[in-house]
């Protein structure tokens, strides 16, 4: 059954939010006091979706290109629509467009699906989800899904979201086409990354009962195990949660001996926790700031003041007319007309066009030193010391 990106389900135990409910349970039960709030972000990837999915339906040859093209223009009408996002559509639809020729090429009978309901429920309590894409061959299953951030670059590797729909596909799937191996794949277009885990299908099964069963069982009871880490990040209930708070204060504890300054080792210690602790500051300074705005929330020797701003312009047209009328000229008043940054610019003209326009002009300078933990990918930089010891 095809599903609509707009109305895709949120389930209690999603596979979205799988890595954060199997790493702690307790959260299910907490984030259901809270709101589904949707961003922009989440929207963008809508129309992402959405876009995908029908020049799918075209290259397969699901639709003709009079359907195509007619469907496409209201897309284009969309408030996320934009020629770079054209592009990133096009790279991931025919990045899945070879994965199924190379399964057609193995068996001309290869099962092409868009946009699956997959339901995972016999392992997870009313779980299910979408699959973008699956592809099932000679034994050999495929479940690709499209993720249109670029923020984070996204493994497939122990991908607990990515197993779930694996395991949903396999459950509908395999009586028919006797599946033994399922691969699950990622691609971002925006990061050019494609990132893909095989798995024999008893190895994710023994995964899922081994581990996911019966930790989903106990959250949906409404467990009351928390566990605090990165995954915090992503709960609903981040900065009011009692747990992630006691982790962090006591990851700010830290018993400073003699002498009066710290020691490289001891400002090591602090740089490795500052990352998660100033993660939890800015989730509570925002929660806070949102109830007592919006809510009237009071928190004891705290209110909510004017920022800081700057002037503007009541009527810029005005302030224009009423300079020109005193004498000045076009040039003394107007700023010289700016090109657009390069964001907006492959925005506008697209990747394609803007790589092949463009690329001898674009520069990219070197970064400012920031600190980043050993096992960043980044090679280190030489310190300013070492490099004038160096040139002496
Ligand atoms: S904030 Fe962290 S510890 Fe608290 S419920 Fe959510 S995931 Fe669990």
């Amino acid at each position: 059954m095809s599903q609509n990106h707009a109305e895709r389900a949120h389930a209690k135990l999603s596979a979205s939010g799988s890595s954060r409910w199997l790493a702690c349970p307790g959260s299910v039960k907490l984030e259901s006091q809270y709101p589904d709030v949707t961003t922009s972000f989440a929207e963008e990837g809508t129309a992402a979706h959405e876009l995908s999915e029908l020049m799918l339906q075209y290259k397969i040859g699901e639709i003709t290109k009079r359907q195509y093209s007619g469907r496409l223009k209201k897309h284009k009408k969309g408030e996320y629509f934009s020629q770079e996002m054209l592009d990133h559509c096009e790279n991931y639809t025919d990045l899945v467009v070879e994965r199924v020729n190379e399964a057609k090429a193995k068996t001309k009978d290869a099962l092409v699906l868009l946009e699956q309901r997959l339901d995972f429920s016999q392992w997870v309590p009313e779980g299910f989800g979408t699959g973008d894409v699956l592809v099932i061959a000679d034994g050999v299953m495929e479940v690709i899904d499209l993720k249109y951030g670029k923020g984070v670059l996204v493994s497939a590797e122990n991908n607990s979201q990515m197993r779930l729909y694996g395991l949903g596909a396999y459950n509908e799937y395999d009586l028919l086409y006797d599946i033994e191996t399922v691969r699950m794949t990622i691609i971002q277009p925006r990061l050019d990354n494609v990132s893909t885990e095989e798995l024999a299908a008893d190895e994710l099964l023994k995964w899922a009962e081994e581990v996911v069963k019966p930790t989903a069982e106990e959250a949906a009871q409404g467990s009351e195990t928390f566990e605090a880490g990165s995954h915090c990040r992503f709960c609903k209930a981040r900065a009011e949660c009692r747990v992630r708070a006691e982790a962090n204060l006591e990851l700010a504890k830290h018993e400073f001996k003699e002498p009066e300054l710290l020691s490289p080792v001891e400002i090591a210690d602090v740089l490795a926790k500052a990352d998660e602790l100033k993660s939890w500051v800015s989730d509570i300074e925002g929660h806070a700031l949102d109830q007592a705005y919006k809510h009237g929330v009071s928190y004891p020797g705290w209110k909510v003041v004017e920022g800081r701003s700057n002037r503007i312009y009541a009527d810029k047209e005005a302030v224009q007319d009423l300079l020109i009328l005193e004498g000045y000229s076009e040039d003394e008043i107007h700023k010289p007309t700016e090109i657009k940054g390069i964001t907006d610019m492959q925005k506008a003209l697209g990747k394609k066009q803007f790589d092949t326009l463009l690329k001898d002009f674009i520069i990219k300078p070197p970064g400012k030193p920031k600190l980043a933990p050993e096992s960043d990918k980044r090679p280190a930089l030489s310190s300013a010391a070492s490099a004038a010891e160096d040139f002496k």
